[in-house]
């Protein structure tokens, strides 16, 4: 195999294949390092299998609601073999689809593990390849943190294992792959045990999002552990129990899984052969173009530890190759306004500032309005979860300068309104776009105007046939 690159990336997940791809359309010579299976966490222990087991989680409200909409149907054990076994074929042929693109693109695949031995070569299985451009690209991995028994549990990568699903069930963590991962299993018929160690879930997003989606956990039958920190972890006849640092203990679980976040993957890059800077989170730290602070090494993705989610990974790939290889100079990614999605139940989505964020940067300056309803997807059904929508705005026009959803289809009505703040918009275009009725989402585009500083009350109307409140002046 050719030894010389114009350009290596050491991962072939996200931003790795993105500027490899690109790279290679620019007809350069390129080659990706990966050990494991192309495609990275996304594919293969991330978005893609969570994606499906969302799916499989809303079929089975769906199910248990059909009987009251008059269609005879009856939820009975999942078939979690089945579903393991399909989700797992799926994510095989996006496996394929990369091995096939990355051959025909005639990028080279170096199988192994990556690790620098100078400023321009890295070295895999005993042989050294050099380039001109070295991107780092290496993701992340699952923490587990060093307290007692902390190895009875798995993490995110040890749930898309499970060839059994658990019966009972704790999930450690209150970010959004908590809160993902114990939906999915609590629809699914596993007794879930959620255990955060703050007052709600999702603490770091708008607290209206964190409050209702708290809420709508504990309404559907997950137990929610509130304030509980992990001590230990220790095995009993039962199961396993999770004891807190105050003593109390829950439990006993068929499988804890462990949601605590994710370590940046930089322990065995030997990054000081090439004078590398890490931060000791493990965070390769980067300028706004993705260098690092040697020239002709870059990082991308999650190991920089800016926005961790594969389109920020693939855009800075795709930006970062067009500023090596196209000559645009000023090829930068924009980490302002990036929207982002939780496949929660319901799924959250959320662009913007927050209420708080707004109100430290322009104080007074601010707008919120609000709405909550019921959807009439649930006008025959008693189990309706809650929608919750927030529009921050700013400034005497009103810029909207933040938008949190929380509710059935969230996910994908953010991504036009998310173009909407990209672009500027105000309180008043979304007031002059006539609204497609009946929707959730028009309930964006219909929101009354409050004044600043205006006594707020409820005001029950109708809003998609659902029985709602919402914030009027
Ligand atoms: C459970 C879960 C759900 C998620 N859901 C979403 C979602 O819904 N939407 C979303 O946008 N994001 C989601 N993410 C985040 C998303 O997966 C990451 O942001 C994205 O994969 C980051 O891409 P990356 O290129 O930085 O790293 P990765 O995709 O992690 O790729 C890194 C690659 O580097 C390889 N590697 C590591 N070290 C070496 C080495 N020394 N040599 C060679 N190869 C090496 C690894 O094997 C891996 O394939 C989720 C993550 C998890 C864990």
């Amino acid at each position: 195999m050719e030894k010389h690159f114009d350009l290596i990336a050491i991962g072939g997940g996200s931003g790795g294949l993105a500027v490899a791809e690109k790279a290679a359309q620019y007809g350069r010579k390129v080659a990706i390092i990966e050990a494991n299976k192309m495609g990275g966490t996304c594919v293969n222990n991330g978005c893609v299998p969570k994606k499906v087991m969302w799916y499989a989680a809303n079929l089975s409200h769906a199910v248990d609601d059909a009987v009251d909409f008059g269609i005879p149907v009856n939820r009975n054990v999942t078939n979690w073999n089945r579903l393991v076994q399909g989700r797992d074929a799926y994510i095989r042929n996006i496996n394929q689809y990369w091995d096939r693109y990355v051959t025909e693109s005639g990028i080279a695949h170096i199988r192994g593990y990556g690790r620098f031995t100078g400023r321009n070569s890295v070295a895999v299985n005993g042989k050294t390849y050099t380039a001109d451009h070295i991107v780092i690209a290496t993701g992340g991995k699952p923490i587990v943190p060093p307290i007692p028994g902390a190895e009875l549990g798995i993490t995110s990568d040890g749930f898309f294992q499970l060839r059994e699903q658990p019966q009972s069930v704790a999930v450690i963590g209150g970010g959004y792959i908590g809160v993902e991962l114990s939906g999915v299993l609590n629809a699914l018929g596993s007794s879930v045990t959620l255990i955060v160690k703050d007052n709600f879930v999702l603490q770091s997003f708008d607290t209206m999002i964190s409050e209702v989606l708290s809420s709508e956990i504990k309404r559907q039958g997950i137990r929610l552990e509130t304030g509980f920190q992990v001590a230990t972890l220790s095995n009993s006849a039962e199961g396993i129990i999770v004891c807190s640092t105050e003593g109390k203990a829950v439990g006993a679980f068929e499988c804890v899984i462990w949601a605590v976040g994710r370590l940046p993957n930089t322990q065995n890059l030997n990054l000081h052969a090439a004078g590398i800077n890490v931060l000791p989170n493990g965070v390769i730290p980067v300028d706004q173009y993705e260098n690092t602070n040697v020239p002709g090494i870059y990082a991308i993705g999650d190991i920089t530890g800016k926005i961790p989610l594969t389109p920020v990974a693939i855009a800075a790939g795709r930006k970062l190759a067009d500023r090596l290889f196209k000559g645009k100079q000023d090829s930068k990614v924009d980490y302002e306004n990036v929207p982002s999605v939780v496949f929660s139940h319901p799924p959250v989505a959320t662009v913007g500032l927050t209420e708080a964020q707004a109100v430290q940067r322009f104080g007074d300056n601010v707008t919120i309005y609000k709405s909550r309803f019921t959807p009439m997807r649930y006008a025959l059904s008693p189990h309706g979860p809650t929608t919750a929508m927030k529009l921050v705005c700013a400034g005497p026009r009103e810029k909207v300068v933040g938008i949190h959803l929380i509710g059935d289809n969230a996910d994908e009505i953010l991504q036009g309104f998310a173009v909407a703040v990209k672009m500027g918009a105000t309180k008043e275009d979304f007031d002059n776009t006539i609204a497609i009725h009946p929707s959730s989402a028009e309930e964006l585009v219909t929101m009354k105007t409050p004044e600043p500083g205006c006594k707020k009350k409820s005001e029950p109307h109708e809003i998609d046939g659902g029985n709602e409140w919402r914030q009027v002046c």
